[in-house]
């Protein structure tokens, strides 16, 4: 899923451990559910944008996958997932009611960053194809087996509709808004 979503998800899942006082034991706890949930929400058939700046071969026509030498693509992914990374840390803020304390931004910065941590441990796997980084690159190859493969709106909607949906069912759970 997009970075946004597993944002969302995650604050959801998580919101009944932001009670105060907030412990070493709960921001842990916090950690594990992220990224537990990143890969539930993965195995959800889903719509996800192509990254433009990865492509076969990569720098020095490797034999696998890399970046590639156009700066501007990279710059135009990185753009992409910051903006997309904004929309759910603020719709995280919203749904879990916070305040602009450096406490509350911090909770959910930690939140943002646990949520996609399997993402960019996959990314660092192009760079690094080493451990840890290829256990995170083989759970998510496992995990997005099924893609959703129409054009970016119906694929968003799609996903909009999963992510409330998710949601929804996590509210009735713990009755966090
Ligand atoms: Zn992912």
């Amino acid at each position: 899923m997009i970075i946004s979503s597993h944002v969302v998800i995650t604050a959801a899942a998580v919101a009944p451990f932001l009670t105060h006082p907030f412990t070493a034991p709960k921001a842990a706890a916090i950690f594990g559910i992220a990224v537990l949930s990143h890969y539930l929400a993965d195995a959800v058939p889903h719509w996800d944008y192509q990254l433009s700046s990865v492509v076969e071969g990569g720098e020095a026509g490797r034999d696998r996958r890399g970046f590639s030498r156009d700066r501007r693509l990279f710059l135009k992914d990185l753009s992409r997932a910051a903006l997309d990374g904004l929309l759910g840390m603020a719709i995280a803020f919203l749904m879990l009611n916070l305040s602009f304390t450096w406490w509350d931004l911090a909770v959910l910065s930690w939140i943002s960053f646990s949520a996609i941590l399997p993402d960019i441990a996959s990314m660092f796997f192009i760079i690094f194809p080493c451990a840890p980084f290829s256990w995170f690159y083989k759970a998510h190859v496992v995990h997005t087996s099924y893609r959703w493969k129409k054009g970016p709106w119906s694929g968003a909607l799609f996903q909009a509709t999963t992510v409330a949906a998710i949601v929804l069912v996590l509210k009735g759970l713990f009755r966090f808004l």
